[in-house]
């Protein structure tokens, strides 16, 4: 860091330097404290799952489930992810948190089953660090199996950053998950700069496509957006589509009009937490 410091000590003369040791201990000092917080709300089990439903376009009913994961901190209320899953990575706490969110998603589809409520695919997000890890896919199928919940039943996203890290390792890992029949989805799609040539070379179910290209619909475009394009060549490639971050009523039936397969968003259900997923799943049975 001292050559930055004397970088900015040129540049913005003492006062900048000041300021910048200033920043930088702050910014430490609220790192430690969040990871030291992360090891203590993994051990107290403050962590819970929230499921946003998918719906398919063609018949408004929900096909699968997303995982999100929540933290019900004692003093600050629910912390969102994105507030703690990049630390959870730098520290390799993402590991141990990973696995928690997993027993919850394992636990809580396996109650559904039983409950005799319809069967949805519940997605959970992985990180670089967790697939990674030497016995990654060992974990993951002994976890389901503890559970007793069948690989139909349980999805992984994946995002192109991932992809760049190790491709050859996660091609590996992918495609073990999927010949045991765990459906993989690419996450955030089109945000990731990462050539297209992996479309080929990875066992991909389903493309999600980011919300922020599902914003920029204009139900003027009639089919001439980045979004129609997407839904385009992945018919080419047979995969399924489902945009997420779909908000109003104008972007839902713009991406029916397109062919998209499935949707996500507020405009149809926020995430839930798991006693109201349960019943909007109930509902469904009906
Ligand atoms: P993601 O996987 O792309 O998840 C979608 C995010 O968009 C979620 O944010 C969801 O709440 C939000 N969202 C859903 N519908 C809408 C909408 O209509 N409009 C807008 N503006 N946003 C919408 P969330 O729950 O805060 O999660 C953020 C990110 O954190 C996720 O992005 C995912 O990358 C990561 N994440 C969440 N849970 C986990 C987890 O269990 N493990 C790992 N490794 N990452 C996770
Ligand atoms: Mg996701
Ligand atoms: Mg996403
Ligand atoms: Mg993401």
């Amino acid at each position: 860091h001292a050559d930055i410091a004397l970088y900015h000590t040129k540049d913005k003369g003492r006062d900048g330097y000041h300021f910048f040791l200033h920043d930088l201990n702050t910014h430490l000092n609220g790192r430690m404290t969040m990871e030291t917080d992360l090891r203590r709300g993994l051990q107290r089990e403050e962590f819970e799952v929230f499921y946003q439903p998918q719906y398919e376009v063609a018949s408004r009913r929900i096909i699968g489930m997303e995982a999100l994961v929540r933290w019900r901190h004692p003093e600050r209320g629910m912390v969102s992810p994105g507030e703690f899953i990049p630390i959870a990575e730098d520290t390799g706490l993402i590991t141990p948190l990973s696995e928690q969110v997993l027993q919850h998603v394992c636990r809580q589809t396996r109650l559904w089953h039983e409950m005799g409520l319809p069967r949805v695919s519940v997605a959970v997000n992985l990180s670089a660090n967790q697939i990674e890890q030497p016995e990654f896919v060992e974990r993951f199928m002994a976890t389901l199996l503890a559970h007793r919940v069948p690989v139909s039943a349980i999805g992984i996203e994946i995002t192109e950053s991932m992809l760049m890290r190790d491709l050859e390792g996660t091609i590996g890992k992918l495609k073990q998950l999927s010949k045991l029949g765990i459906e993989i989805s690419i996450d955030d799609f089109g945000t990731g700069y990462s050539s297209l040539s992996y479309l080929n070379r990875l066992p991909i179910d389903t493309i999600k496509i980011d919300k922020s290209f599902v914003h920029d619909i204009r139900p003027s475009n009639n089919g001439t957006s980045i979004v129609a394009g997407i839904a385009a060549m992945t018919r080419g490639l047979n995969l399924n589509l489902i945009a997420e971050g779909v908000e109003t009523e104008a972007q839902f039936e713009y991406l029916e009009r397109i062919g998209c397969h499935a949707c996500q968003g507020y405009y149809l259900s926020h995430p839930l937490d798991a006693s109201t997923a349960t019943r909007v799943l109930g509902a469904q049975a009906l």
